[in-house]
């Protein structure tokens, strides 16, 4: 016989966007399921992923409403002051610049994931209205005008007034509910890890274009630094093959030894560059949020920023149906939500794509067009302006 359990509202995924949600949903009186693949233990003691978040003000501001923030430990939080955008030998940079522009006086912070990730299950972990179902895979959705259900590998099913996916870009439970994303493949690979070196960063953070491959070093702690090299598919593989001597002669070769000598000091981690759109955010009873609505590709590091924005206006119009006595599954609630999202998410998500293509294109006119594109920048303090403004300020509502 089919195990049947009741909750208000049933998650998938326990990453950083679906228990950022769980954790918004804290003080209501809904019975709320997340449900992950992964083991217990995993979620308590994330292993180390070579991914460093950049985050805005905003989503400092909202971790620190969910008492996320106060558990990163202080000697791992690392802050960007200063940003230079590089265009390979040209002599023109782009810098932004938070002086002058923001009340704390940077542009943003810089997190390593896997703290990020271990924060939120803390906060979740002990929440009484959240049960958190691990080891459970997620195998079928189905949704209606008066509930949705979740089926679970082991053949239980879980019913709710609303089904939220948080179960990344890849996401099944997208698919099974028949909404359609499009994606796109770079045919790039990013290899991230950790790199100390001789000379300080001064809290700096560079995006060097190279006509073959892309280099961002952002500043972590001390003299450590964030590295990001993002290259053509079928040269990933030498590169992660090099020792660890000779990657990092050839890193701190790229970034013409700006920062003097540099070692490796963590692992190098591959992630194959896909950014996905999903055509709708909401269904029946149904949303998306974090990389399951928008995958992003990293060079603009909006992912998380963007799931965890997402998953506060969401949470916003689940606390305000509750607060009317009305049904936090009715379709007025999840479109607006949609439409706030996509609002913010389709610029960033194009935009992100129209730079990747722009600097990674070799072609002269390409070439051509992305001096203009600095030199302009370069030239138009109020451009600058805008961007430092849109990394630096705190969203009206969450003030
Ligand atoms: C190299 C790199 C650098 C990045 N840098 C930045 C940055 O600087 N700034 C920034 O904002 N973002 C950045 N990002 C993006 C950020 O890491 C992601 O946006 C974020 O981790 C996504 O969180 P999520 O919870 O949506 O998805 P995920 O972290 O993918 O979590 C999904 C969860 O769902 C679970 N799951 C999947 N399927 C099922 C199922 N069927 N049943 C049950 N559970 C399931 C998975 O096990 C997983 O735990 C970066 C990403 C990369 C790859």
């Amino acid at each position: 016989m089919t195990k049947m359990r009741s909750f208000d509202l049933v998650i998938i995924g326990a990453g950083p966007a679906g228990l950022g949600l769980a954790r918004s949903l804290a003080d209501s009186a809904l019975q709320i399921a997340v449900v992950e693949v992964q083991s217990e233990s995993i979620l308590a003691d994330p292993p180390e992923d070579g991914r460093d978040i950049a985050l805005t003000h905003t989503s400092e501001k909202i971790m620190a409403d969910l008492g996320m923030w106060p558990l990163i430990p202080e000697d791992q939080v690392g802050t960007i002051r200063d940003a230079k955008v590089i265009d390979g030998r040209s002599p023109f940079a782009l810098h932004f610049d938070s002086k002058g522009s923001s009340e704390t006086g940077y542009l943003g912070r810089i997190v390593p994931n896997y703290l990020i990730r271990k924060a939120a299950y803390e906060v979740a972990k002990d929440q009484p209205n959240l049960t958190l179902l691990c080891d459970s895979e997620v195998v079928d959705v189905k949704t209606d005008m008066t509930q949705g259900g979740v089926t679970l590998a082991d053949g239980t099913v879980l019913e709710a007034a609303l089904v939220v996916a948080a179960d990344s870009r890849f996401s099944q439970t997208r698919r099974k509910m028949g909404i359609a994303a499009s994606s796109l493949d770079f045919g790039r690979v990013v290899i991230v890890c950790e790199m100390t070196h001789d000379l300080p960063h001064h809290d700096t953070a560079f995006e060097c274009f190279h006509y073959d491959q892309t280099l961002a070093i952002l500043p972590m702690v001390g003299n450590t630094s964030s590295v990001v090299v993002t290259l053509p598919t079928q040269r990933a593989e030498a590169v992660m093959n090099l020792s660890g001597d000779e990657f990092a002669a050839d890193i701190a070769l790229r970034f013409e030894n700006r920062l003097g000598p540099m070692k490796l000091v963590t692992k190098r981690h591959p992630y194959p560059l896909v950014g996905v759109l999903a055509k709708q955010f909401v269904g029946t009873r149904f949303a998306l949020v974090g990389d399951a609505a928008v995958g992003m590709h990293p060079v603009t590091a909006h992912g998380y920023n963007l799931g965890l924005s997402g998953a506060h206006v969401l949470a916003r119009e689940i606390l305000a149906a509750v607060h009317n006595g009305s049904d936090i599954g009715a379709t007025n609630g999840l479109k607006r939500y949609e439409a706030a999202h996509r609002k913010v998410v389709l610029p960033l998500y194009h935009g992100t794509n129209m730079l990747v293509r722009l600097f990674t294109d070799t072609s002269p006119p390409a070439r051509l067009l992305r001096g203009a594109a600095l030199r302009l920048g370069h030239l138009l303090p109020p451009v600058k302006k805008q961007i430092v403004h849109k990394l630096t300020r705190i969203e009206g509502h969450l003030r």
